[in-house]
């Protein structure tokens, strides 16, 4: 590997990590820096992403890999071995300094660590591990930490990552394991799922010891999360919904996020050229919310996809839902269950949570219910309210029509 400065390490390394989705740090207690000497310029920019807390608060990581030199031969990925990338590794001392300089100038909350497996994954573990230990214990760095852990490492280095991570994420890849036998043979499902289920372990026992003790020491507080790459097989959506759901119920993930893929350059025979549409991980992330929010169960959300097992692009799925069971509408605002409510397509949680508030005092009318959305357009073929009964709109067979959003021409010269 040629001899790099800091500067060119951090460019190579901050564009090979920029694949991995599964950094967003939502979910973590805020580390309180009182009572330590906790320490928040480089260009701005690189290695730098941001990622959105559930409260909508932004913040910004620092997202690098160890290095981008890896043993294994995904086919998928731009690191792997048979790639022809130009090759950087940091050392563990470097990362933590990066780490500190960026957070002492306010440029980072956090850092998100991951890396190619080097010579071993114990041995790659052993340095991921390093970084985070010297971070927290020798600098007393109480900012927020991402670990990738490798499923098949040593368990009590991964128990370590635990240790000093906020949260700790293990990829599963590809929604099915007949994708990941044939773009990632090296890699095992079951092995991968087995530290999953480990890891989930570990979070749980932590978190009974911090009930009884106070003292207990924390253990990935934020929880576990996973990535899945859309797009790189033939998984159909109803697939990755169901591979979703099934993480989320034995895993207890914190998130599972979704990667449409992107084709890499010398890209491995086996792999389709073509990119999947962005708005298909933009609808598979919809239809996750329906799942974690909306109290929708897998096999519905499953439901609102084609004879093919894929979600329609024009509709968000809880349109595509409700326009095949147009038999569980018009909701009545007034008298219906939450859940119903939360069903309507156009009723997001808050105007639910507002409506049921309002309907305490008084029977609610459409213009009432129009001021808590966004279009009652789209919400009015499926309410029935004080003043309006829609007899004969879910009847219609152009409904779809009438609530689909409306394409948009481009502008060829807009700003
Ligand atoms: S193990 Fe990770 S870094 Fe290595 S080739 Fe596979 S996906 Fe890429």
């Amino acid at each position: 590997m040629p001899q790099l400065d800091l500067q060119a390490k951090l460019a190579i390394l901050a564009d090979a990590a920029k694949y991995d989705a599964s950094c967003a740090s939502s979910g973590s207690v805020k580390r309180d820096s009182k009572g330590g000497q906790g320490v928040g310029s480089t260009d701005r920019g690189m290695g730098i992403c941001h990622a959105y807390a559930p409260d909508g608060r932004c913040i910004s990581l620092l997202k690098i890999l160890l290095t981008n030199s890896c043993i294994l031969d995904c086919a998928y990925c731009i690191n792997r071995k048979s790639s022809n990338v130009r090759r950087a590794r940091f050392t563990t001392e470097e990362v933590v300094r990066l780490t500190l300089a960026f957070y002492k100038r306010n440029y980072i909350e956090g850092l998100f660590l991951s890396s190619g497996i080097i010579r071993s994954s114990s041995y790659t573990m052993e340095q991921i591990v390093e970084v985070a230990r010297s971070l927290r214990e020798d600098h007393d760095f109480r900012g927020y930490i991402h670990l990738k852990t490798i499923p098949d490492a040593d368990p009590e280095l991964v128990r370590q990552a635990g240790l000093y991570a906020d949260r700790v994420s293990i990829n599963v890849e590809l929604p099915t394991e007949t994708g990941l036998a044939k773009l990632a043979p090296e890699k095992d499902a079951a092995q991968i799922a087995g530290a999953m289920r480990d890891m989930k372990a570990s979070i749980a026992e932590a978190g009974d010891a911090a009930k009884r003790f106070k003292s207990a020491p924390k253990f990935a507080p934020a929880g576990q999360s996973t990535q899945m790459i859309v797009g790189a097989d033939a998984a159909s959506d109803r697939e990755i919904v169901g591979k979703a759901s099934t993480l989320y119920d034995r895993f207890g993930l914190r998130r599972v996020y979704y990667s449409a893929f992107s084709p890499i350059p010398d890209a491995s025979a086996v792999l389709s050229l073509k990119r999947p549409p962005l708005m298909r991980e933009h609808r598979i992330y919809q239809a996750d919310w329906l799942m974690r929010f909306y109290g929708f169960a897998p096999h519905e959300v499953q439901s609102a996809t084609d004879e093919h097992g894929m979600l329609p692009l024009d509709i968000d799925p809880k349109l595509a839902w409700a326009l095949k069971f147009r038999d569980s509408f018009p909701v009545d605002v007034n008298r219906a269950p939450k859940e119903m409510l939360l069903r309507v397509p156009g009723l997001g949680t808050k105007a639910v949570d507002r409506i049921i508030a309002s309907r305490r005092w008084r029977r609610l009318r459409l213009g009432d219910v129009a001021r808590l959305t966004v279009s009652i357009a789209k919400v009015r073929p499926f309410i029935a309210t004080a003043d309006w009964q829609p007899t004969l709109l879910t009847d219609r067979t152009d409904l779809r029509t009438l609530v689909a959003p409306r394409r948009q021409q481009l502008e060829l010269f807009a700003a």
